[in-house]
């Protein structure tokens, strides 16, 4: 699948200039054995630069391929990364802050789904952040899409963990698809089967949990058996998300809003509503984070098997146009996007072509 083993040179700042460009970079750096340097690292950041859970990324990019780095700091804004050979095996990778793991998850993954056997990983660090996907997204949403392509991928939340305290644990085993991965499409949701609401509000008055549920029940006019409380783990929190699930046919979509310090519980539930009524107004299949989320998979997939992909989205952002871009640097295939319009709404088609 190697397009070449030639230098590839990222600018950190195109685009979107966030730490997606390296997250998916470093990916592919490992995927495709070839070597890496990025400049002006988040550059469109308020603080640009590799922050403690990039750095992790980066580390743990390096331990799973043996790379050689270059600009492996905290606050550095140029990297270098020459990859090695990728061993599946047993890792522990600890953000150290409440930082995101699910996001150190994202980096390694792809590598890991084409190693040559079984990996296990142990991820610490904050579970469910803001802008990065939560534990449940990934479980639900995420886990059945990639194993649609062959690989499995079988997540464990052992523990919770929210900022600023951070603390939390997740298990990932990775089981490599056995002939490499299988290109697919995801052009409708499906059938709806289910549709339910979920409040984690670990170390936090009951009455929180409470007002976001009977919020939400005013805004959806769901039943009291959509309305779930997941139960604290000891010594979990605090933290609050209040998240709702829509299970379809062909895929699960997983919104999420948070609770802070000042937000009315009823504000909470506004946004969660606010994001699934947003979906639910587009026909396509994949929320905007699923959609930037499927994208290196299925690319991965498309150049390894010559195959087209297809996906719809509701949604096409600056986020995921670039990582389009840094996608199409390191491998032989074509975003093709365009905005469709029918009686059941708006939604973008996404073709992965083999370039
Ligand atoms: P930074 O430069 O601060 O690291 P970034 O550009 O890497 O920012 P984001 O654009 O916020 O970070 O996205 C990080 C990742 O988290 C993306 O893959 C995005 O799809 C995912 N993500 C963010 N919010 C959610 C969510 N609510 N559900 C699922 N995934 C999410």
């Amino acid at each position: 699948m190697d397009k070449n083993n030639k230098l590839i040179e990222l600018d950190g700042s195109h685009g979107e200039g966030g730490g997606q460009i390296l997250r998916s970079a470093l990916a592919l750096s490992m995927c495709t054995g070839t070597p890496l340097r990025i400049e002006r690292i988040r550059a469109k950041r308020p603080k640009p630069g590799l922050m403690r859970q990039h750095l992790t990324c980066v580390l743990a990019a390096q331990e799973v391929c043996g790379a050689t780095v270059i600009g492996g700091e905290l606050g550095s804004q140029t990297l270098e990364f020459r990859p090695g050979q990728v061993h599946a095996g047993d890792y522990r990778f600890a953000v150290g802050t409440a930082g995101s793991c699910t996001l150190v998850l994202q980096t390694v993954l792809p590598a890991l789904m084409l190693a040559d056997g079984p990996s296990r990983l142990h991820l610490s660090g904050g579970t469910h952040n803001p802008l990065a996907p939560p534990f449940h997204f990934l479980q639900r949403s995420f886990a059945p899409l990639i194993e649609r392509a062959g690989t499995r991928l079988d997540l464990t939340l052992r523990r919770h963990g929210f900022f600023p305290a951070g603390g939390g644990e997740i298990e990932a085993l990775i089981t490599p698809a056995v002939d490499g991965l299988a290109p697919f499409d995801l052009l409708e949701r499906g059938a709806p089967l289910d549709a339910y609401a979920e409040v984690l509000a670990p170390a936090l008055p009951r009455g929180v949990p409470e007002r976001e549920l009977e919020a939400l029940a005013r805004l959806t006019g769901w039943d009291p058996s959509q309305l779930r409380v997941i139960p604290a783990r000891q010594n979990e929190g605090p933290g609050n998300a209040l998240m709702i699930t829509l299970a379809h046919e062909h895929l699960t979509e997983v919104f999420v809003a948070f609770g802070e310090r000042g937000l009315a519980a009823e504000d909470v539930a506004r946004q969660v509503f606010a994001q699934m009524r947003a979906y639910q107004a587009s026909a396509g299949a994949a929320g905007e984070h699923l959609a930037d989320q499927l994208a290196l998979p299925l690319a991965l997939a498309v150049a390894g098997r010559g195959r087209p992909a297809a996906f719809s989205c509701t949604e096409l952002t600056e986020h995921s146009r670039t990582n389009f871009a840094v996608i199409e640097r390191f491998l032989p295939v074509r975003f093709d996007s365009r905005l469709e319009v029918s009686r059941a709404g708006q939604q973008w088609r996404v073709d992965v072509l083999p370039g």
